[in-house]
């Protein structure tokens, strides 16, 4: 049977407010033309100051964002660790331009590593590294070649913060996942992480980069990562996802006329992806695994691998993850079945993270994806409930 097709566990800690407000707003979001205003009504909003949160917290953000502190996500994450699905508090601010942003984000990111040090309901810490270096210091450093001494400064200053951030992860025993960008941004990145991978993972994955499979060079990538942390023995922390970046960055090949780093085709993103988690749990004692998909048979491959493995679903090395007010159906069938399940529960002041939100909602806009399948559950479960209620 697919266990993914429960939706009483799906929505186990949902109370029937909670679905019917979901119900709500991905009918809401299922209209494109609503998204199309909204995405740019909101941003203008904000730009001349007129106030957005009080609609846009009770709704949108109430059901993609855990809050806009970390005191404030406490509920969520105890709630959902009820259910055995664990929390990652993912301080969602993008694009560090200025110094005084970049030091806000950094300071914030440093606490959220104490606060889940502490908290056994928080595995990871997170961050996304566009929030600690200027755009086009990242983007220059990633070409090569830089020899101004301001843009080695600025490379130099990130460096030393992520390595403060994987520093603070080690010292409290906490895996840290570092976000995929877009790929004009990633070479720089990727060398920065592996450094810090050879540094902190000694003993066990504490540093873990993230491989996005929709580019056609990272199964390549991968297995030479792999290669390298065996001969210089540590351990190599790998998150996969298919990547959230797919139209902008065929738009910039296409524009700038170089060779599109996506693959041609969904299914050879499918196809890579496979081939990776694959190759990861064959080398399980080298490689940590982190598979971040709202993808069902991505979920079911990695269970069938570990079986055939003859792994343990809680296998510690193993974590699967969905993003918060998406796919429970997933998360928690998946947490009443033994595995290793973390929400990604973005949170900051909501004028920071309505990017984040921008993103998720168009993401959800398309009836025949995502949104179909969430509709789909939401209304299942209620029809359930009410046949329940009558039955009795
Ligand atoms: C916990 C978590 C963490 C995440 N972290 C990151 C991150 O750090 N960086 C990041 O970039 N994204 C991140 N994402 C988003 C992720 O990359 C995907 O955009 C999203 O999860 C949808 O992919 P899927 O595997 O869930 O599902 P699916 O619906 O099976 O796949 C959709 C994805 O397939 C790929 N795709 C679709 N059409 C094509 C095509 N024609 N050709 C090639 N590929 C195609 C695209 O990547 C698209 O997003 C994260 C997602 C989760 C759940």
């Amino acid at each position: 049977m697919n266990i993914f097709q429960n939706t009483e566990v799906a929505f186990k800690i949902k109370s029937n407010y909670d679905l019917k407000r979901a119900l709500w707003l991905f009918r809401i979001i299922s209209y494109g033309f609503i998204v199309r205003i909204g995405n740019k009504l909101i941003p203008a909003a904000i730009k001349i100051g007129f106030p957005i949160a009080w609609i846009v917290k009770p709704t949108v953000f109430k059901h993609f964002c855990g809050g806009e502190n970390l005191n404030e996500c406490k509920p969520v994450v105890e709630k959902l660790g009820t259910a055995r699905v664990k929390s990652i508090l993912d301080y969602s601010v993008e694009g560090g331009e200025d110094d005084a942003k970049i030091e806000v984000a950094f300071q914030e990111t440093l606490k959220s590593i104490g606060f889940a040090g502490i908290n056994p309901n928080i595995p990871f810490a997170v961050f996304k590294p566009t929030a600690f270096i200027r755009s086009y210091a990242l983007e220059a450093l990633s070409i090569g070649g830089v020899s101004d001494a301001e843009t080695l400064n600025e490379g130099l200053k990130f460096r030393e913060r992520v390595e403060a951030l994987c520093k603070k992860a080690s010292e409290c025993n906490l895996p840290i996942l570092i976000d995929a960008e877009d790929s004009f941004y990633q070479p720089f990145i990727d060398s920065v992480v592996m450094e810090m991978m050879s540094k902190f993972n000694r003993q066990r994955a504490i540093v873990f980069n993230t491989y996005q499979m929709y580019r056609w060079d990272r199964l390549g990538i991968l297995k030479e990562n792999f290669r390298h942390a065996s001969e210089n023995d540590f351990f190599l922390g790998a998150k996969f996802v298919r990547g959230a970046y797919m139209e902008r960055e065929r738009e910039r090949a296409r524009q700038r006329k170089y060779p599109d780093p996506i693959q041609p085709d969904k299914e050879s993103t499918d196809r890579d992806y496979d081939e990776a988690l694959k190759f990861s749990v064959e080398n399980i004692d080298r490689i940590s695994v982190f598979n971040g998909t709202h993808n069902e048979a991505s979920s079911f491959f990695l269970m069938e691998l570990m079986k055939q493995k003859g792994l343990k679903p809680d296998d510690s090395r193993i974590w699967f993850s969905q993003l918060y007010g998406m796919s429970d159906h997933i998360s928690f069938n998946l947490a009443l079945h033994g595995y290793n399940v973390a929400k990604y529960v973005p949170y900051g002041p909501v004028k920071h993270v309505l990017p984040y939100l921008l993103r998720r909602v168009e993401e959800n806009s398309s009836v025949s994806g995502q949104t179909g399948r969430e509709l789909a559950f939401i209304v299942k479960e209620l029809k359930r409930r009410k046949q329940q209620k009558t039955s009795i």
